[in-house]
C-alpha cells in the first residue's frame, strides 16, 4: 500500500465505491481525487485491479442475454429510471461535481439534468426495421441487435453527460456496459454507480475506476465487444491501435480546435456574449469550445474591446461560491499546459488583450485571457489549448478565413456569426467539422448525431445513427416457396 493509500484509511475524506454485478466491492487500494479549488484532496477512489476488471466484464457478460432479451420497452422504462435517480440526487451529485471538477454548481446542475433529459430523450428513438423485399417468393428483413458488452471510458471536462451519452445509447439497443470515469473526476461517476444498485438489474452496469493503467488493460481485454471512448485525439489513436487486436467496435470523441468565424454584417451588441461563452464556458474545457476566434477586420477592434470588457466583468472563483461563473481548470497537468502555453505566447511577444498573468495558488485559475492577432504558427491557435486562453485573429477575405478554419487535424465543430444567417449555410457547407452552428454555439440533442471528422473522432453519438453504433445489423432472408 502506498502511503497514499495509508492516509485513506485515516483520512476524514469519503472513499468512494465501485459497483461490480449491483453491489459494492472493496477496493485493494485507492487513490486521491484533488479539489482543484483549493488543491485539498476531496476524497478517495477505488484503484480497479485487473481482477476488478475481470469481474466487471464478467458481471456484464452473465448479465447480457436477460438484458438483451428484456422487451425494448421495459429497457427504456429503466433507462428514464436511471435519469430519474439523476434528477433526485441532483443537489448532492451537483455539489460533488463542483468538488471534483471546479465548474460552477449552476452549470454542474446543468449537467447533472442535462444527462437526465438525454436518458429521456433518447428513450424517444425508434430504430428501423428494413423489410427489403416482400414477395410471393421472399422476405428479408434488416434490424439491429446489440453488440454485447460495452467499455465506457470518460474525460474529466463533463463527467456525467458524457457517460451518459454512453451508458442510455447502450442500454436501450440491449447492451450491458463498463463504465470507468477519469482518475481526476471518479467520485461523481462511482456515486451514481452507487445510486443505481437495486435500480437496474445486476451487472448491467458496472462503475470501475482507476489510474493510468485501467483504460489500456479495457482497450485490450477481450471481454469486450465495444469501447466507446471520449477524450484526446492522442489517446483516441492508442484506444483504437489496442481495440484493434480483438477487432471491438470503437467510437471515438475526440479533441478540436474549433474556429468562430464573425463576418463583417455581424451585431457586435448581439454576438458579444453568445461568443464570449462559447469560448469561456467550463473555463475553455469543452470539445467544442471556440479555440480560435476569426474576426473580419471591419469588426475586429470593436469586438476585442467588448469581449474584454465583458471578461473582466466575469467572476472567476471556487465553483461553490455563490456569483462564480467560471471555475478552476481541472487538473494540475492541464494547469501547467495552459500555463505554458500563456509564457509560449509571451516569449513570442503576443499581447494579451486581456489577461495572461497566472496567479499564484492554490487553486488551477487561470485568467480569463485574450490574446491580439497571433500568427497561425503560434502554439495558442495550432494546438487544441482546452482552456480559458482564447486567440483572436483578424481576416479581410472570406475564402481565406475558410481556409485558415480547415488548416488543422481537427473536424470536431465551428461556427459563423453574421447577420445572413442564409447565406453562412453556403459558407457552412465548406467548413470540415462534425457540426457548425450559426449565431450560436454548442446546442445538441439527444436527437442530433454528434461527431468529429478528421483527427476529431471515428462515428458519432446520439440521434438515429448514434444508437445504431451499439449494434449490429442482422438480416434474415426467408425463402416462402420454391420456385
Ligand atoms: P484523455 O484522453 O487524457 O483521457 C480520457 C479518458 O481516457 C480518461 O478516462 C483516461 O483515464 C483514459 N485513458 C488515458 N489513457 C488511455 C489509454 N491509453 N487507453 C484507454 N484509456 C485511456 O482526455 P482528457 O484529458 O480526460 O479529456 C480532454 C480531451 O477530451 C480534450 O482533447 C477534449 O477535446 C476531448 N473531449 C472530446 C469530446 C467529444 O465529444 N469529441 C468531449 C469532451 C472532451
Amino acid at each position: 500500500m502506498s502511503s497514499d493509500n495509508m492516509q485513506a484509511a485515516t483520512s476524514n475524506a469519503a472513499i468512494a465505491t465501485m459497483t461490480i454485478a449491483g453491489r459494492e466491492v472493496p477496493a485493494a487500494a485507492t487513490f486521491r481525487v484533488v479539489n482543484p479549488a483549493t488543491e485539498e484532496v476531496l476524497g478517495w477512489a477505488p484503484d480497479a485491479t485487473r481482477d476488478d476488471l475481470d469481474a466487471a466484464v464478467a458481471a456484464a457478460r452473465a448479465a447480457f442475454p436477460a438484458w438483451r432479451d428484456t422487451p425494448v420497452d421495459e429497457r427504456r422504462r429503466l433507462v428514464r429510471a436511471v435519469g430519474a435517480v439523476l434528477r433526485d440526487n441532483a443537489a448532492e451529485l451537483a455539489r460533488l461535481l463542483t468538488c471534483e471538477q471546479g465548474k460552477p454548481l449552476e452549470a454542474a446542475r446543468g449537467e447533472i439534468e442535462g444527462a437526465a433529459y438525454w436518458c429521456d430523450g433518447i428513450c424517444e428513438i425508434e430504430l428501423p426495421v428494413t423489410v427489403h423485399e416482400d414477395t410471393a417468393e421472399r422476405r428479408s428483413t434488416t434490424r439491429h441487435v446489440p453488440l454485447g458488452v460495452v467499455g465506457a471510458i470518460a474525460p474529466w471536462n463533463f463527467p456525467i453527460i458524457l457517460a451518459i451519452w454512453k451508458l442510455a445509447p447502450a442500454l436501450v439497443t440491449g447492451n450491458t456496459i463498463v463504465l470507468k470515469p477519469s482518475p481526476f473526476t471518479p467520485l461523481t461517476t462511482l456515486r451514481l454507480g452507487e445510486l443505481l444498485r437495486g435500480v437496474l438489474p445486476p451487472g448491467v452496469v458496472n462503475v470501475i475506476s482507476g489510474g493510468e493503467q485501467l483504460g489500456p488493460w479495457m482497450t485490450s481485454h477481450p471481454g469486450f465487444d465495444k469501447i466507446s471512448f471520449t477524450g484526446s485525439s492522442q489517446t483516441g489513436a492508442k484506444v483504437m491501435a489496442s481495440a484493434a487486436a480483438t477487432l471491438k467496435r470503437v467510437t471515438l470523441e475526440l479533441g478540436g480546435n474549433d474556429a468562430a468565424i464573425v463576418l463583417p454584417d455581424a451585431n457586435v451588441e448581439e454576438i458579444v456574449e453568445p461568443l464570449f461563452w462559447s469560448a469561456f464556458q467550463n473555463s475553455g474545457q469543452i470539445c467544442v469550445a471556440s479555440k480560435r476566434i476569426y474576426i473580419h477586420d471591419a469588426l475586429y477592434d470593436r469586438l476585442a474591446e467588448a469581449l474584454s470588457e465583458y471578461a473582466r466583468g466575469v467572476k472567476v472563483g471556487d465553483g461553490l461560491e455563490q456569483g462564480t461563473q467560471v471555475g478552476p481548470v481541472n487538473n494540475h497537468q492541464q494547469f501547467a499546459r495552459v500555463s505554458e502555453m500563456i509564457e509560449d505566447a509571451k516569449a513570442k511577444g503576443l499581447r494579451f488583450i486581456v489577461g495572461g498573468e497566472v496567479p499564484e495558488g492554490p487553486g488551477y485559475f487561470i485568467p480569463l485571457s485574450l490574446i491580439d492577432n497571433p500568427p497561425e504558427d503560434a502554439r495558442i491557435v495550432a494546438e487544441e489549448q482546452f482552456g480559458p486562453v482564447v486567440p483572436l485573429m483578424r481576416f479581410t477575405d472570406v475564402e481565406d478565413v475558410i481556409r485558415r478554419a480547415n488548416d488543422t487535424p481537427y473536424g470536431l465543430a465551428g461556427s459563423i456569426w453574421t447577420g445572413d444567417p442564409e447565406a453562412a449555410e453556403q459558407l457552412a457547407q465548406r467548413i470540415d467539422t462534425g457540426t457548425v452552428w450559426i449565431n450560436e454555439a454548442h446546442y445538441s440533442s439527444p436527437f442530433i448525431p454528434f461527431g468529429g471528422h478528421k483527427a476529431s473522432g471515428v462515428g458519432v453519438e446520439s440521434g438515429i445513427e448514434g444508437l445504431l453504433e451499439y449494434t449490429n445489423a442482422q438480416t434474415v432472408v426467408v425463402r416462402k416457396s420454391q420456385p
